[in-house]
Order: C-alpha cells, then sequence, then structure tokens
C-alpha cells in the first residue's frame, strides 16, 4: 500500500518540517490555505478520524500537545483552528490521518 504521508514520514519524500518527535511530524501544507497551514500527522499510519480506538487514541492527545508546541513556535498569538477532514462528505483527500493547523488570518465560520 503506498501512502503519500507515509512516505514523508519516512522521510522518503520531503517536506518542509516544522516539528517532528518520535511519534508526530509536522510539516507545511503544499497549498496553503491561510498565511500558516501546518499539516501535523502521526507517524504511524492510521486511515482517517474514524479509525481512532482505545488502542491508538493516545496519538490525537499527542497531536494536540504537538499543536501547542508549534503555535508557539511560529508566534501564533492570535489565535488558530485545528480542522480535521473524515471521509468523503469532510473532504479528505489524502487517506493517513492529518489535522490542519491554520492561522496568521481570522477564520470563518460556519467552514464551506
Ligand atoms: P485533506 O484534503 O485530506 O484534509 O488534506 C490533504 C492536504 O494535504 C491538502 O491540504 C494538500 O494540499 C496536502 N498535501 C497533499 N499532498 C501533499 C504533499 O505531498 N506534501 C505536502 N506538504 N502537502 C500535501
Ligand atoms: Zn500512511
Amino acid at each position: 500500500m503506498s501512502c503519500i504521508f507515509c512516505e514523508i514520514a519516512k522521510g522518503n519524500i520531503p517536506s518542509n518540517k516544522v516539528y517532528e518527535d518520535d511519534k508526530v511530524l509536522a510539516f507545511y501544507d503544499l497549498d496553503p490555505q491561510a498565511p500558516v497551514h501546518v499539516l501535523i500527522i502521526p507517524k504511524e499510519h492510521i486511515t482517517s478520524a474514524d479509525d481512532i480506538n482505545e488502542q491508538n487514541s493516545s496519538i490525537v492527545a499527542h497531536v494536540f500537545e504537538a499543536a501547542a508546541k508549534i503555535t508557539k513556535q511560529l508566534g501564533l498569538t492570535n489565535g488558530y483552528r485545528i480542522v480535521n477532514n473524515c471521509g468523503e462528505d469532510g473532504g479528505q483527500s489524502v487517506k493517513h490521518l492529518h489535522f490542519h493547523l491554520l492561522g496568521g488570518r481570522s477564520m470563518e465560520w460556519p467552514p464551506g
């Protein structure tokens, strides 16, 4: 199975890295939707938020711990948005769990 975010996590496909630890990687989105647009992914392959369960849910807490470090690192002092797109209706295009960290402008609500 070939998964582009697994390849990025392994370093086989280059990315513009923002943060990395043993469990997660964060890198700039190729097609930014805000002045700051970072993707935070678990290194472990999980297809989507719909595949979170008792065994793997601690990674989600870890993603948010990483996010709080990254926002400070990037100076997002005025707030930001973290988005997960899940499945077809959610608009998920890459089938490896990821969280969009968007900042640097004010966000609209509700999203389209
Ligand atoms: P989704 O639509 O699945 O929530 O988000 C996938 C995101 O991954 C999109 O915002 C898209 O621009 C980004 N993306 C897709 N392929 C790559 C890639 O190879 N490198 C980077 N940095 N971003 C990617
Ligand atoms: Zn993957």
